[in-house]
């Protein structure tokens, strides 16, 4: 008898192990279903999505929303049910009882991640730009807010008016940590090197409760501004949290590590006040470019070799 009775015995335990393994994981939920024609969320998602459950912590799910003028009647994500939404959505506007449900989850604690062309979203939404602190494109102008960049050591606001969101060429570029003791920047080096992307410069928005953890600079030699742009940000908005990374264009910026390990510790931030992850040893350095070749070729036009600059600036 015994001799069957411990496999059993054995198999039950292991799977008790797995149940309670998965129920620690953190809910996380990423949005997605619409964007322009500059951007392709079906191959961003499945690369955020594998770099969350890369970290063991996360177990995440897709709400992918209809088109805007599709049948949002069953859409129904639930927020409420995760730690965290990840926002991969850029969409001109959203029905009123789904704009309140967002801003709501929020403000009771929820958290939001926001990346790349997902803070062009929603213009006209106050809340979201709350959310977001700053934002572009998508008609922007100085009617969404200042401009926010670092002078001198420090974050200043400019109000000279004109329209929101400029970028040059897809270059690396280096980004410098401005809040090194904020709990997502804690153990990364002072300056790293991004791999190729979009630097996303004269953002717009009211900046409320920001805190910029990462500036880069925008040169005017590559359609840029002159001013170190924000380039990752944390909000407080109500009780919730929001982690804002404007980078992030394509399968290779999304596959630089010092993108990957940002968005991993900036969920996680978003999702509990905390980060618990250790900063790997292949973080990019000020001068070399480090990325995950695995999701770099999840990308299409990567796997095709057709790249950095494939398309003209975008102003
Ligand atoms: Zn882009």
């Amino acid at each position: 008898m015994r001799r069957i009775v411990l496999p059993v015995l054995a198999s039950v335990f292991f799977m008790s192990t797995i149940v309670s393994a998965a129920d620690k994981q953190i809910p996380i939920l990423i949005v997605d279903g619409q964007s322009t024609i500059y951007h392709y969320w079906q191959m961003v998602t499945p690369i955020l999505k594998q770099e969350l459950e890369d970290t063991g912590l996360f177990q995440v799910t897709v709400a992918t929303a209809p088109l805007n003028d599709g049948d949002f009647s069953t859409y129904k994500p639930e927020f409420s049910k995760y730690k965290a939404v990840v926002w991969n959505l850029d969409a001109p506007d959203w029905p009123d009882n789904l704009k309140t449900e967002v801003d709501n989850y929020v403000k009771n604690g929820g958290g939001l991640i926001i990346v790349h062309a997902a803070n062009n979203a929603f213009p006209d939404w106050r809340a979201f730009n709350l959310m977001t602190g700053v934002g572009g494109w998508r008609k922007r102008t100085d009617a969404a807010g200042p401009m926010w960049y670092y002078k001198d050591g420090k974050l200043i606001s400019d109000p000279t008016p004109g329209n929101a969101g400029q970028h040059g060429a897809r270059l690396p570029f280096l980004v410098t940590a401005r809040a090194p003791q904020h709990p997502i920047m804690k153990g990364l080096p002072p300056t790293w090197l991004h791999a190729s992307d979009e630097l996303y410069a004269a953002l717009r928005g009211p900046g409320e409760n920001m805190t910029v953890l990462a500036t880069a600079y925008s040169d005017p030699k590559n359609h840029g501004t002159g001013h170190d742009e924000p380039i990752l940000i944390a909000i407080n908005y109500g009780k919730g949290r929001v982690f804002h990374t404007p980078m992030g264009h394509d399968g290779l910026a999304l596959a630089c590590v010092g993108f990957v390990t940002t968005f991993q510790r900036g969920t996680e931030w978003a999702a509990t006040g905390k980060v618990t992850q250790k900063v790997p040893s292949t973080f990019p350095s000020a001068n070399t470019v480090s990325y995950r070749v695995d999701l770099a070729l999840m990308d299409p036009l990567f796997a095709q070799g057709l790249t950095v600059n494939s398309s003209a600036p975008k102003k």
